[in-house]
């Protein structure tokens, strides 16, 4: 029998959908054209807030502030379903003195009932959380294997089969056929490659990030952010610095000169780092969208075609709170 729901991609978007809506008893299955959450969600930050949340539309902070409460149970109720640990962690997040546009923090933060300190030495969110986004996905991973839905890696959806006003049908590149009552886009950046052959879709285009990440441990237990820049701490020591936000298309090539230039930024940041080489660097497609907003809901022209993409760069902390409005689309 064919199942009610099936989900076009597994990055946290995808899964964190398909969590809620089996939890809602429907059947559902998940096709990704590769690993489970090995794109934007893999590469990411993990940080659970907008970076300058004065910078942004309101719609933003709104989805953030509602993904970020939602983060503390959810991330309980998935270590305990699945054994592994998210590593969700209130750690706090400094932004340092010369950043551009602080001088909105103090009153946006009192606008939006937002905890924060002024310091000496930057301004403080005390209640900015991180989660470690590999974890995450394979936690999420096994909590839905054991709810019983089917995470079809390496099936890349190619098409979709009409029926009158309806989809019937996804289509594979291997030519499989997949029938399912709704379907619902989740493929990131890629959204719209996916969508814009047979449907409208909204404007969605890969935005690059590269990355470095460092064996650091004991330099900071809280996330430092300047120009763009953050440096987010780790359980085990390690150390990311992201990122940049490049045009390239589809290129997730890395260049060794930009990883030159977040270096040098990040150890003007925390001169601990000057002397120690990155061990890992790598570069993430985020899912693009005007104003970073997602677009989550029912498709105009299709009725049983849903979307839940462009969630651009704050996909992760988004994830639950967009997850429950799909699901609420839906049914
Ligand atoms: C460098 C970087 C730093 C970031 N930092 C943060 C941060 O600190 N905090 C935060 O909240 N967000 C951050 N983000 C943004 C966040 O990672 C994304 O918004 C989020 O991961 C988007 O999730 P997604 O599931 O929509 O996309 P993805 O994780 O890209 O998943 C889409 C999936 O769809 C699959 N797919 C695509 N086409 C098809 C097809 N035709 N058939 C089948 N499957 C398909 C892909 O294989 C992929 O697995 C960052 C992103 C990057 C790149």
């Amino acid at each position: 029998m064919s199942p009610d729901i099936a989900i076009i991609g597994a990055g946290v978007v995808g899964l964190s959908s398909a969590y809620v809506l089996a939890g809602t008893g429907r059947s559902v299955i998940v096709l990704d054209r590769g690993e489970a959450g090995m794109e934007a969600s893999w590469a990411g930050g993990g940080i659970l807030s907008p970076l300058l949340p004065w910078d942004y539309p309101e719609e933003v902070s709104l989805l953030a502030a509602r993904g970020a409460a939602l983060y503390p149970d959810w991330t309980r109720e998935l270590h305990d379903a699945s054994g592994i640990d998210p590593e969700y962690r209130k750690c706090g997040m400094k932004i340092l003195p010369g950043n551009r546009s602080l001088e909105k923090a103090g009153p946006w933060c009192e606008a939006h009932q937002t905890p924060h300190l002024a310091l000496d030495d930057g301004f403080m969110l005390p209640d900015v959380a991180q989660v470690r986004n590999p974890r995450l996905i394979r936690s999420l991973r096994a909590a839905l294997e054991k709810m019983g839905v089917s995470i079809l890696t390496h099936h890349e959806v190619a098409s979709f089969e009409r029926c009158g006003d309806r989809i019937s049908a996804l289509l594979t590149s291997k030519g499989e056929r997949f029938a399912a009552g709704n379907f619902v886009v989740c493929a990131g950046a890629w959204s719209r490659v996916l969508l814009e052959p047979a449907f409208s879709s909204p404007e969605i285009y890969p935005v690059r990030g590269q990355m470095l990440l460092f064996d650091a441990p004991g330099l900071t237990d809280t996330i430092l952010l300047r120009d763009e820049i953050y440096l987010v701490p780790r359980r085990d020591g390690h150390l990311l610095v992201g990122s940049t936000l490049e045009y390239a298309g589809f290129d997730k090539s890395v260049s060794a000169e930009v990883g030159r230039q977040l270096h040098r930024k990040a150890a003007e940041m925390l001169p601990g780092l000057e002397n120690l080489q990155p061990v890992r660097h790598w570069a993430g497609l985020r899912p693009g969208s005007p104003g970073n907003l997602p677009t989550i809901g029912r498709h105009p022209e299709i009725p049983n075609l849903y979307l839940n993409c462009g969630h651009f760069r704050y996909g992760v902390t988004m994830a639950p709170e967009c997850a429950r409005m799909l699901s609420s689309a839906l049914t």
